[in-house]
């Protein structure tokens, strides 16, 4: 949907009254058309550096090097030059006097951060450190993390951390790709963690990230569901769509569109788990990828909370997906190095008015792939959830204009974000370079300020 406050600042007859009125002036935030690229970072300014004697280095070079970028420690560049994507090795920082290398590497070049920039900054995982300390200093840098994605939000750049393990720096490649791509529009603020947990996937490709893959997307009429589906099959995947029979019509356009499958069934009915596996063993022999993403509101103060909507929304958004997987996995119609992408949400992070059975729900997601992740990591599966924030959908349209207002506005890009964002996220967890990171939720908000 529209953002009129956007439309006004781009306006050249408007533009000058918004900045007038000092009213926020969001940039215009780069999205892909696309797929991934072979080289995606051709063409781009990347600084990279380590503090102290970092373990991560050498594989974010060779991360950037194989995406295309061009390194400036290779040449002399000039103050005016811009940057598009900075990375540092912190994994060394273990006393607060290393703190003193994220001030060396970035305040010089604060000012020269191209508008959509990249920041990925890498730390040791506090559970390895050596000493309380160590484990405090590791910590540490995602406060640092968060602090930069506010001050350069307004501009567009989005900043986040990975925790990487000492045997996992590996698995960084498909990372670095991700958080300082031009599809990690919508993602800032967040603390991954890349682990060695699960073996490694046979290939890794770049491009047709998704070829040869069959992929399960509930949901998928309208919406983040519909926007995951296009973007996995833009990946190579073969998509079945799945969606309540009431929405057979916007589900089979959206399945001509990228040559799906459609799949009408509620994910709540009690034979819908069986259905589905016997769906992907007839058709594909199985499936590789699961996202969970169908979900209802049905919003009331508890104290008003109609019973059956307490039980829809438990239902719908918890249990379903319970059973769905119980039966995939125990019959192994997920096949090995699967992925499964939960969508929880902020209100599951943070709570939200008149939401206690959607938060509830969305809360239990963010601790069932936690919990997950550990049993599916011999197999090579990765389950992770993904919680979106304000989000322009048809969900969001709805609400009352100082309530949507304030809502897009709430977070450090001072705009809502699209669907493809939030798929973009799925995306990247469902491909094999996804292979470090498991047990995870990663918020898809702009850095929003509710529960951050
Ligand atoms: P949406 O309401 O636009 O689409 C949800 C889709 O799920 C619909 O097509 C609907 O028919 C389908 N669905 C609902 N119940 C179903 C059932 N029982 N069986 C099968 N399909 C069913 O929602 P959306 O805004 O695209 O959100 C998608 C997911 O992301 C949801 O899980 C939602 O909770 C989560 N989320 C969305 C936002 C947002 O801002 N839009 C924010 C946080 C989380």
């Amino acid at each position: 949907m529209s953002d009129l406050l956007m439309k006004l600042g781009r306006s050249p007859a408007t533009a000058g009254i918004v900045k007038m009125l000092g009213l926020p002036h969001p940039v215009q935030l780069a999205r892909a058309p696309g797929g991934y690229e072979a080289q995606p970072f051709a063409g781009k300014n990347v600084l990279l550096a380590r503090a102290g004697n970092g373990y991560a280095l050498a594989s974010l070079q060779a991360a950037v090097l194989e995406a295309g970028a061009t390194l400036l420690d290779d040449r002399p560049s000039s103050p005016e030059e811009r940057l598009d994507i900075l990375i540092l090795d912190a994994t060394c920082c273990t006393v607060p006097a290393d703190y003193r290398a994220l001030y060396d590497f970035f305040h010089p070049v604060m000012r020269r951060i191209s508008p959509n920039g990249r920041v990925l900054l890498v730390a040791a995982l506090p559970e390895e450190a050596e000493d309380p300390v160590a484990a405090a200093a590791a910590r540490g840098i995602e406060g640092f993390s968060r602090s930069l994605g506010k001050e350069l939000g307004k501009n567009g750049t989005t900043v986040n951390l990975a925790y990487v393990a000492r045997d996992a720096v590996d698995r960084l490649a498909g990372v670095v790709r991700f958080f300082c791509g031009v599809q990690a529009t919508y993602v800032s603020g967040q603390a991954v963690h890349v682990r060695s947990r699960v073996p490694a996937p046979a290939g890794l490709p770049f491009e047709q990230a998704l070829k040869g893959k069959v992929a399960l997307v509930t949901g998928s009429a309208r919406g983040i569901g519909k926007a995951t589906a296009e973007r996995l099959a833009q990946e190579g995947a073969q998509v079945v769509c799945l969606d309540v029979p009431g929405a057979a019509d916007a589900l089979h356009q959206t399945c001509i569109a990228i040559g799906a499958l459609p799949l009408m069934m509620d994910i709540s009915s009690p034979d819908t788990p069986r259905r589905i596996a016997d769906f992907f063993r007839e058709k594909f022999g199985g499936l590789d990828i699961v996202v969970h993403n169908a979900g209802v509101t049905r919003d009331r103060t508890l104290a008003n909370m109609k019973e059956h909507y307490w039980d829809l929304v438990v239902n719908i958004n918890f249990a379903a997906i319970g059973a769905i997987d119980a039966l995939l996995l125990s019959e192994k119609t997920l096949r090995d190095y699967g992925r499964i992408v939960c969508l929880s949400s902020i209100s599951g992070v943070a709570g939200n008015f008149g939401q206690t059975n959607y938060a509830a729900t969305k809360a239990a997601l963010i601790g069932y792939v936690a919990a997950q992740a550990p049993r599916l990591a011999t197999r090579g599966i990765c389950i992770n959830a993904v919680a979106p924030g304000f989000i322009e959908t048809a969900m969001t349209e709805e609400m009352p204009f100082m309530t949507r207002e304030v809502g897009r506005r709430l977070n450090s890009l001072k705009q809502g974000g699209k669907p493809r964002d939030v798929a973009e996220l799925v995306t990247f967890l469902s491909t094999p370079g996804a292979y470090g990171i498991s047990g995870d939720t990663i918020r898809v908000c702009g850095q929003g300020m509710i529960g951050a």
